[in-house]
């Protein structure tokens, strides 16, 4: 049997969908509760309770108590001592899996043999492989690892005739996350998750209690905060009054202290005033989310309340103004619809050992992906993202890093991080590969490092020399990184990632008209693909060949350089060919050779310019080619190396073809030595 199982930070559930009913049901645990609690006792005498019976024991003080633990999943240095025995949050949730398949299978009556569980979406790829391990280690197949958002937007979509964008507000105890769905004929793919991982349920405790204890101090003189315990009670009672504001319109609030009590009511309209930032914390989260993807409030269909801090009524209120409309649905098992989105994935989406799926399901990714590499300059480490955050997956990019010259190695290491910053010790650093069998001739090397990251999240590194794969194995990272932050000369085994492009602009007679509009687009193009580890060159072409600038990482020098493009100063008609000159301008810098070639008119001297391309395409020097007016695609295609790399459009479409190659170059999807 194939369950979804919900491995929450405070509660769990398990849920089983049956195909031919349509129907997705929890299996109640022991106790016959849909929700088992993710707390673990270990008693003196060698006993473990699990789940409700440890929540007890929790309440009562007894034991050693473990809770919260998904928390550090993944995270090395957490354990609980408990007699004489370590428990890592791998182990710790194996154990409460155990216990939750055990319960179901009595339940069911029959044995579970696979399952899909939930994670949070920004969990990493070490937390994504603790979970599998953890379900592995109970014997269970381990389906697929979903995101919470997706699996509580499939609960909720996967049989609604109608297509729908989606919205997943959730707001938890601790955490905010907020996820985009498209639900089209029963397939769901997810456009984009974002967070706010220290905004949650918690933050509205707080504020009952600092507004009871500013009104105690006011009355007595003393502030409840001063003393641990008293803290401690007071924060648990404010999570109740804020539950009880979530149904009436006030609460009465008593609080007894050193001798006094004061006697309080809170209303839920102050409440609501005096929470109303937390509240705008999430839009902000929201915008950021919509701007990224180019999705406007008028394409939200619904808005799908999930997380228990949902329940209270200012958050549905606040999504409404939002929207401007009656869209916003409380969902009816706020607390279920993670186990029973879960369920349905297993049973409809999860590929098996047939490969069968009756619908499919296409999640991001809810980081970035980059790799530790040197900047041009050598001065400093950075991180170069190779897979953007909220790329549909299963996601894949190869991108050309160079061994600079005089670095005779047979090794490079490449550090996977996660996270957006250019600056690596501000990621997490994911793993430590290293890359040998490669041949570097000493006077610099150009490899393939490509990135996977499969549909549960999960990381791989692949490296290829001259399309041949290389050698790629995990190694244990280092403890201390700190050397991130540093300058990196001493480490042969750098690998650096540049790109050279020589960007040809064709300068015959036809050109007069529309040069300007040209050298426009093109100082847009370079200010969209200039960083400090890309280098390029100007190149102008009629009857002769000029390189107006040579390779160069100041994009200003390029766009200055621009002003000396002038009609006419290779001669009037197009008898030359720029590939040769550019070819040889690219191969004075090791790493990533691309030109662009502009043109809009047919060449005197065609087959010379194709057998200059393929010399090119022997280099893995990667041709695009752009062309308007008289120009011709069939020729340009035939000197493109790159797939889809020949384009022709109209002269106002330019900026739509310079901004597709942007992104190819920075994406690292120019189809770079794919073969073609
Ligand atoms: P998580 O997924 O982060 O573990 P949950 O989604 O279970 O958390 O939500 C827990 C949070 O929901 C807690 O902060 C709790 O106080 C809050 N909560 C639960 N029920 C209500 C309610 N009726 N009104 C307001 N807040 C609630
Ligand atoms: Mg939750």
């Amino acid at each position: 049997m194939k369950v979804g199982i919900d491995l929450g930070t405070t509660h769990c559930s398990v849920a089983v969908h049956d195909r031919s009913t349509g129907k997705t049901d929890i299996i109640p645990n022991g106790f016959g509760k849909d929700m088992t609690p993710s707390v673990i006792c270990f008693l003196d005498d060698g006993e473990i309770l699990i789940g409700e019976d440890a929540k007890d024991m929790q309440a009562g003080g007894a034991g050693v108590i473990a809770a919260s633990f998904k928390r550090s999943m993944g995270d090395t240095d957490f354990s609980v001592e408990a007699f004489g025995q370590t428990y890592g949050a791998e182990r710790l949730s194996s154990m409460l899996l155990e216990k939750l398949i055990g319960d179901a299978e009595e339940r069911l009556g029959g044995s579970i043999g696979s399952a899909v569980i939930t994670v949070p979406a920004y969990f990493n790829d070490f937390q994504r492989k603790a979970t599998i391990r953890a379900g592995e280690a109970c014997g269970i197949d381990v389906l697929k690892i979903i995101n919470e958002p997706t699996a509580a937007a499939i609960s909720y979509g996967y049989n609604r005739a109608a297509d729908k964008t989606v919205m997943v507000y959730d707001l938890g105890g601790g955490t905010f996350d907020v996820t985009l769905v498209k639900v089209e004929s029963g397939n769901i793919s997810v456009l984009g998750t974002d967070g706010n991982h220290i905004l949650g349920g918690k933050d509205w405790d707080s504020v009952i209690s600092k507004h009871v204890c500013d009104l105690f101090e006011d009355e007595f003189g003393v502030d409840p905060r001063e003393d641990e315990s008293a803290k401690n009670e007071l924060i648990v009672a404010a999570e109740n009054y804020k539950k009880v504001l979530s149904k009436a319109d006030n609460v009465a609030i008593q609080l007894r202290y050193e001798g006094n009590t004061g006697k309080y009511t809170l209303t839920r309209d102050e409440f609501e005033i005096k929470t109303q930032h937390l509240l705008d914390a999430t839009r902000d989260v929201i915008a950021e989310l919509m701007e990224g993807l180019g999705i406007g409030w008028e394409e939200i269909d619904e808005v799908l309340l999930v997380g228990g801090s949902s329940r209270m009524p200012q958050v549905a209120k606040f999504l409404r103004r939002m929207t401007g409309k009656d869209n916003v649905v409380e969902h009816s098992d706020t607390d279920l619809a993670v186990a029973k989105g879960a369920a349905i994935v297993a049973e409809l989406y999860a590929s098996d050992k047939t490969g069968l799926t009756d619908r499919k399901v296409v999640d991001v990714t809810a980081h970035s992906l980059g790799a530790l590499t040197v900047s041009i300059d050598g001065k400093r480490y950075i991180n170069e993202i190779m897979i953007k955050k909220n790329s549909k997956l299963p996601a894949k990019t190869r991108k050309p890093f160079g061994i600079g010259p005089g670095n005779l190695t047979d090794r490079i290491e490449v550090f996977t991080l996660q996270g957006e910053s250019r600056d690596p010790l501000e990621c997490h650093v994911l793993a430590k590969m290293v890359i040998t069998g490669f041949c570097n001739v000493g006077s610099g090397t150009t490899i393939d490092i490509e990135y996977t990251y499969d549909e549960n999240g999960v990381v791989k590194v692949n490296a290829y020399q001259d399309g041949e794969q290389l050698e790629a194995a995990a190694e244990v990272l280092p403890e201390d990184i700190s050397w991130m932050g540093g300058s990196p000369q001493d480490r042969p085994s750098d690998a650096v990632i540049v790109k050279n492009i020589a960007v040809c602009v064709d300068l015959s007679r036809s050109m007069t008209s529309c040069l300007d509009d040209v050298k426009g687009q093109i100082s847009d193009f370079v200010n969209s693909v200039a960083d400090e580890n890309t280098n390029i060159s100007l190149i102008g072409f009629g009857d002769k060949v000029k390189v107006v600038r040579e390779l160069t990482s100041d994009p200003d020098v390029i766009i200055t350089a621009l002003d000396d493009l002038k009609v006419n100063m290779c001669g009037r008609g197009t008898d030359g060919s720029p590939l040769a000159t550019a070819h040889s301008v690219l191969s004075s810098k090791p790493g990533a050779k691309m030109m662009l070639v502009l043109t809009d008119g047919i060449w005197g001297k065609r087959d010379k310019a194709v057998s200059e391309s393929l010399a090119c395409r022997g280099d893995g020097v990667d041709i695009m080619a752009i062309g308007f007016a008289e120009a011709d695609l069939s020729f340009l295609r035939q000197i493109a190396t790159v797939e889809e790399g020949a384009m022709y459009t109209a002269l106002d479409r330019l900026g739509d073809a310079f901004s597709t190659i942007a992104t190819a170059i920075n994406t690292g999807a120019t189809g770079l030595r794919q073969g073609k």
